[in-house]
């Protein structure tokens, strides 16, 4: 048994990597993210209910950072220089940048993605793994991830912002508050 729950949102990105002048400038596309679930669950359904689980807890948690985290960000890699002009010049609009390991390209974005609703899954304990998800770029180009197709994308496996079950989009947060307790530890072994 298989649940697709579908989304839309705008962004922007731009890819350094990918040879094409016109994707290497800052551009935009509205996407449609359909993320499809499948039953794991080792029990039959309840007789009553006839349902696996509450398409509210299985959506709520993905929805709402679809909407409020993912929809108008600006999609860079992590080594990409407007990120250093952001941190400087734009820094409260920090929380609007998503950050992709490599260029944002939608093959990474969807597998990124494909991670962070697994993470809101396996909070709630639902009965219900992410098996795919579907990205339609624009009308005529569309990329589809599976969960094996994430061994293409060895970064991945390292810890991120796609690794928990929270709003965020990128690890500046995190990355300020890491460095905040060193400087703290270190003015304490100082004194
Ligand atoms: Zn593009």
């Amino acid at each position: 048994m298989e649940l697709n729950f579908t989304r839309r949102f705008s962004m922007a990105h731009r890819l350094l990597q990918s040879g094409s002048e016109k994707c290497e400038v800052p551009h935009g596309h509205n996407e449609l993210v359909t993320a499809r679930l499948a039953y794991i669950g080792a029990q039959p359904l309840s007789p009553e209910s006839n349902i696996a689980a509450d398409f509210t807890d299985l959506k709520t948690d993905w929805h709402r950072w679809i909407d409020k985290s993912v929809d108008h960000a600006f999609q860079l890699g992590l080594d990409d220089p407007l990120i250093g002009y952001f941190k400087i010049h734009e820094p409260q609009h920090l929380s609007r940048i998503l950050v992709t390991p490599g260029d944002p390209s939608t093959e990474c974005l969807a597998a990124l993605l494909l991670c962070k609703y697994q993470c809101f899954l396996a909070a709630v304990d639902a009965p219900f793994e992410v098996s795919s998800i579907e990205l339609v770029e624009t009308p005529t180009n569309t990329v589809e991830i599976n969960k094996t197709d994430l061994a293409l994308f060895p970064a991945l496996s390292s810890d991120g912002w796609w690794r928990r079950p929270d709003m965020s989009i990128n690890d500046f947060e995190l990355e300020n508050n890491q460095a905040a307790s060193r400087s703290e530890k270190a003015s304490l072994t100082s004194a």
